[in-house]
């Protein structure tokens, strides 16, 4: 059985049986038959049932926003603004999709030469919990929309998310084993891939569940896209917008509870307005509310499990072990759910769990620099290379040190570093690889095929 366990009160939601391997075998035969119908379908036919699916998800916001608070305790404003985040993803390939998979005629010597974009078959997603319908759709809505197939093993405590999703796409009118969500646990997986009917995987998640999907998908020469963890630095210049940075900083560490891949986890200040941007921090986060997601005045609710809380304050805790200095929160109150208050911890260094590891949560990580160049040397020095931003007035060299000097697969001047239907997403380093959204996301799971004729 799998669980769904409301964070917020620790209570059990709902138990779900898990697909037997024979219903998960005869279900997989099924969508490869479904395929086979699916990608002879029209764009403008696919694309209808996108824009469905889009309408279904505007008119059901309010039960699927309450579904995901419920389940993982993110701010309920924070749902409703990602059911809308993923109506647009749905509108965006709907509208874009046969333009970015449309036959390029190549000049050769041959009498034609082409580039086409053939779909590849049935994909698997395995997603995380922390933005449970984004991360699904954004995968989905391109894929579906190239004339694929796609099977979800959700994470175990959003199953019904996972269910409502696949809900979504059954009332928008697409057929039946075209988008199909099973339940699963993942020390199932592996045999999952390893099935001769799944083409490639997409994976969102830890860098450990990374590896492992990685490791069995290339040994099967199957194609993945990895978005993994991520420990993204925010350079703070001496000649930012204090004021605005510092707001920026703390919303952009608090979104979801701090458990975004593209949170804000290091704060790299340079030495002239490390004590300013510290003060002004700590006095931003302090009236930053925990509490109950769905009250409306609570800027944070629970952490996703009482579990995740728990390494959460142990990497604090080990972090203040190693120097950092406390300057907020840092404790497990005394309340029924799995809830953390904002943290900070400054005098971060290399060599502290807030400098090297992901801190999926509110805790914030002040790290003091000598310049602007040693600041660039300690934002790069992770393993992960999901995202990065840098603050400073000077709009040329902000947009320099982004595009030369930060090593991430997003890089933002003067603003948090955000996923956009219309740019490519993902990451370098261990962060994965692969890109999600724009042109780029709907080119990785299809067969970039190559006619050419005498
Ligand atoms: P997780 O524990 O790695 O789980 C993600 C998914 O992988 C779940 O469906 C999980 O299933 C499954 N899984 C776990 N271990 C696996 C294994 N060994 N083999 C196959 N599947 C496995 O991550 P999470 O706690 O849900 O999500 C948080 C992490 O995701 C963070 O590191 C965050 O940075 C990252 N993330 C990255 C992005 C991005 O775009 N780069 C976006 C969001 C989140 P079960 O739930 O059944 O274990």
């Amino acid at each position: 059985m799998v669980q769904s366990i409301n964070p917020s009160n620790n209570e059990l939601i709902k138990s779900y049986k898990e697909i037997s391997d024979i219903e998960l075998q005869n279900t997989l035969v099924r969508m490869k038959t479904a395929f086979e119908n699916w990608k002879q379908q029209s764009f403008s036919f696919r694309s209808s049932l996108m824009k469905n699916a889009a309408e279904i998800l505007r008119k059901k916001r309010e039960e699927y926003s309450k579904l995901m608070t419920l389940e993982m305790g993110k701010p309920i404003s924070q749902s409703r603004a990602e059911i809308d985040k993923c109506a647009w993803v749905c509108d965006y390939y709907a509208d874009n999709a046969e333009k970015f998979l449309t036959d390029e005629i190549i000049k050769t010597d041959s009498t034609k030469s082409f580039v086409t974009y053939q779909p590849l078959g049935v994909i698997l997603a395995v997603m995380p919990w922390n933005f449970p319908f984004w991360q699904v759709f954004r995968f989905a809505a391109p894929t579906l929309m190239a004339g694929n197939v796609g099977i979800l093993k959700h994470a175990s405590n959003v199953s019904g998310c996972s269910l409502a999703i696949e809900e979504v796409f059954s009332e928008a009118g697409f057929p039946e084993f075209v988008f199909k969500s099973v339940i699963l646990s993942s020390s199932r997986v592996k045999d999952l891939i390893s099935n001769p009917i799944i083409q490639a995987v997409s994976i969102t998640g830890s860098v450990p569940a990374g590896k492992s999907v990685a490791s069995v998908a290339g040994s099967f020469i199957k194609k993945t896209v990895l978005e993994l963890g991520g420990s993204d630095p925010y350079v703070v210049l001496e000649d930012a917008d204090l004021t605005e940075t510092v707001q920026t900083c703390v919303n952009s560490r608090l979104i979801n509870g701090g458990q975004s891949c593209i949170a804000a986890k290091r704060f790299i200040v340079v030495k002239e307005v490390y004590d300013r941007f510290t003060e002004m921090y700590v006095d931003f986060m302090k009236h930053k509310k925990m509490g109950d997601p769905f009250d409306e005045t609570n800027d944070i609710g629970p952490q996703a499990s009482v579990k995740l809380r728990d390494e959460l304050h142990d990497q604090v805790l080990r972090s203040i072990e190693a120097g950092a200095k406390l300057l907020l929160g840092g404790f497990v109150p005394e309340l029924k759910g799995a809830f953390y208050p904002p943290t900070v911890l400054a005098d971060v260094k290399p060599g502290m769990p807030a400098f090297d590891e992901e801190l999926f949560g509110p805790v914030a990580a002040i790290v003091k620099a000598e310049d602007e160049d040693d600041a660039i040397k300690l934002a790069n020095q992770t393993v992960f290379g999901l995202g990065a931003a840098v603050f400073t007035k000077d709009v040329a060299r902000g947009e320099r040190i982004a595009k030369e000097k930060l090593n991430a697969g997003s890089c933002f001047v003067n603003q948090f570093v955000r996923s956009d239907p219309r740019l490519p997403f993902g990451g370098i380093k261990e962060s994965g690889y692969g890109r999600e959204l724009s042109v780029f996301g709907i080119r990785e799971f299809v067969n970039i095929k190559t006619v050419s004729i005498k």
